[in-house]
């Protein structure tokens, strides 16, 4: 079976049930993933997994892995539209330099988030392991400072920027004046490519 097979068999399983009994990446409790398509103008139909625990309350939006796509939009820099979806394939790496916050391509599946709950979902996971980093007093303050840095991007409201990087091209930050061009949203080519960043 090649990848791609896979991947489409995972993505038919996926749109065929509407809500599966997971279990809680933070108190291990049975929760709730509620399966749906959306459509993000200028990029494409994704499909997302929110999850959500009744019990402690944790959420999360899960992007499945997809096929590779044609439509790059690495690079993109933006101000604080904190409504701004962005979608990151499990293959990005993001980094907002003004919170010394840098995401390696780590994870098993994407994510779909607004910016503004992005960065709320990120104070809360690395909280959420803070005090396991007690016994290493200088990596548990320089966690401190990215929390506390983050926390006052939400306050301020004030420009910064996110950058993505995704050789896959199935990352995408929303353009909110599409079809027209986002003054906010600027992409760089890789590649030798056209972004289809508008
Ligand atoms: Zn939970």
């Amino acid at each position: 079976m090649t990848q791609t097979e896979e991947i489409e068999q995972n993505t038919f399983t996926f749109s065929n049930e509407e809500n599966l009994a997971t279990e809680c990446n933070q108190c291990g409790i049975l929760g709730t993933s509620n399966v749906f398509n959306t459509e993000i103008p200028g990029f494409k139909s994704i499909t997302v997994i929110a999850f959500e625990c009744e019990f402690c309350g944790y959420k999360r939006n899960e992007v499945p892995p997809a096929p590779e796509s044609d439509m790059r939009s690495n690079g993109c820099k933006i101000n604080s539209d904190f409504e701004r979806r962005i979608v990151l394939s499990e293959q990005a790496s993001l980094s907002i330099d003004a919170a010394d916050l840098e995401i390696p391509p780590t994870t098993k599946f994407g994510v779909y988030n607004t910016v503004g709950g992005f960065i709320q979902r990120a104070i809360e996971d690395l909280e959420f392991n803070q005090p396991q980093r007690q016994k290493e007093p200088e990596f548990h303050s320089a966690i401190s400072m990215v929390i506390q840095k983050l926390s006052k991007l939400l306050e301020l409201n004030e420009p910064f920027e996110i950058q993505i990087e995704d050789p896959t091209g199935n990352s995408f930050i929303e353009n909110l004046k599409y079809p027209s061009e986002d003054a906010n949203l600027t992409a760089e080519s890789v590649g030798g490519l056209e972004i289809p960043i508008n």
